[in-house]
This record gives structure tokens, sequence and C-alpha cells, in this order.
């Protein structure tokens, strides 16, 4: 149960996933958590950070689309403009989601990378399809309460299995 809560790689932030990343796990899609993944809570609309790496994803030919726990409004604000598969209040780690937008972007769970800040939801739901699972360090405050809660056993259980995680550094 622990391995499967466990990501494949972890890294400082999405920034530091490269072209050779990628290309070098023959990762064709990846799906972003929003919340402390991509932004801070507190974001409503993707920052130039955020655009640039879309932009820098699109040039390697890579897909994107994400999938988020947050309410749908909060997702929809934050994705319209992008013009990439998203789904809100999605329940990772169930998989319907995940499934539905690899679906819509065509790839399989072996071409396909998860990005996100949580254990119990985006590492569970993504080891759980076979996904490449990739850990960030969370972006921002937490916005609940449960989430402060839920982080103190996800840093337990990181720290008690420090050496099973492979930080992905360029
Ligand atoms: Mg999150």
């Amino acid at each position: 149960m622990i391995k499967k809560l466990l990501p494949d790689y972890t890294v400082k932030n999405v920034a530091v996933l490269d072209e050779k990343f990628y290309t070098e796990r023959a990762i064709k899609a990846v799906i972003f958590d929003i919340d402390n993944t991509l932004v801070a809570h507190t974001e409503p609309t993707p920052p130039e950070n955020v655009l640039e790496y879309f932009a820098l994803l699109d040039k390697w030919d890579i897909k994107y689309a994400i999938v988020s726990n947050n309410s749908i409004e909060r997702v929809d604000s934050f994705c319209k403009e992008l013009g990439v598969p998203y789904y809100g209040k999605a329940l990772k780690p169930r998989k319907k989601y995940l499934k539905k937008v690899m679906n819509e972007m065509k790839v399989t769970t072996d071409e396909t990378a998860l990005v996100g800040d949580q254990l119990f939801t985006d590492m569970l739901g993504a080891n759980l399809l076979g996904l490449c699972s990739v850990l960030v360090t969370a972006v921002g405050e937490d916005e609940t309460s449960f989430v402060s809660f839920k982080r103190r056993f996800e840093r337990k259980i990181l720290e008690n299995n420090k050496e099973k995680l492979t930080e992905y550094t360029r």
C-alpha cells in the first residue's frame, strides 16, 4: 500500500521537467494537478511562468491536460483559456477522469506522467493506473486544515521512505 503512495520521481518544481525527462522515458503526455502543483491555491488564472512552461510543452510536442479535485468553478476559471482537456471535482485517486483525459489525448498509460503535490490523491491515482508519478514540492500555503493535516502524514511517509525516492534534476 505504501508503495502505491510513493512517486517515481520527485522534483523541486514543475519547470525542472525538461525535454530530456520526457523523451528519455517515452512520455508523450502530462496530466497536471493545479493547486500547490502549478500555482498556489490563491492564483485564479495561470501566471506567466506556467504559460511559458506550457509553451515549452507545445514546442516539445508533449500533450498536457489538467485534472483537479478542486471545484468545477475554480478549475474552469484556471483552464478555460488553455485549450486543453480538463476536469474539476475529479475525486483523485479515482481513475475515472484520469482515464477520460488520456482518452481525449489519445495516449496510453505507459506514455503518460502525472504531476502533483499530494501522495493520497495524485501519486496514488497515478500509481494505481501505472502512470509515471511525479511529486512536486508544494507551491504556496495549504488551502484547508485538512490538507495540512494530510501533509504531516505525507511528510512522515516520505521521510520513512527516503531511500526509495529519486529526485529528478537537470
Ligand atoms: Mg494539489
